[in-house]
């Protein structure tokens, strides 16, 4: 492989992991995201909004590299991330 090619599949890796927290989880990821959120002490119905993070949780459940402030549910391992440059 040239250096070129070195220096170009790092660039892809680098933006893989740059966009991995905004990629959205799968269906199953969400529904058990929202099921928590739904059940929590600090979750706001009728504004959908966590009074913790203050974000609207519909949005933020949805986003892979989101984490509940309170521990309840973690960011989402997307499995076919490469090992760091
Ligand atoms: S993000 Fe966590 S603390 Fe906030 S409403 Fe959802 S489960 Fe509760």
């Amino acid at each position: 492989m040239s250096f070129a090619d070195q220096i170009k599949e790092k660039l892809d890796q680098a933006r893989k992991r740059a966009w991995a927290p905004f990629q959205p989880v799968p269906q199953e990821v969400l529904e058990q995201r929202l099921s928590h959120c739904h059940r929590c002490e600090n979750y706001t119905s009728a504004i959908d909004q966590c009074q913790l993070c203050f974000c609207i949780m519909s949005q933020k459940a949805k986003l892979t590299g989101s984490r509940c402030p309170a521990g309840y549910w973690n960011k989402h391992e997307i499995s076919d991330q490469k090992p760091g440059i």
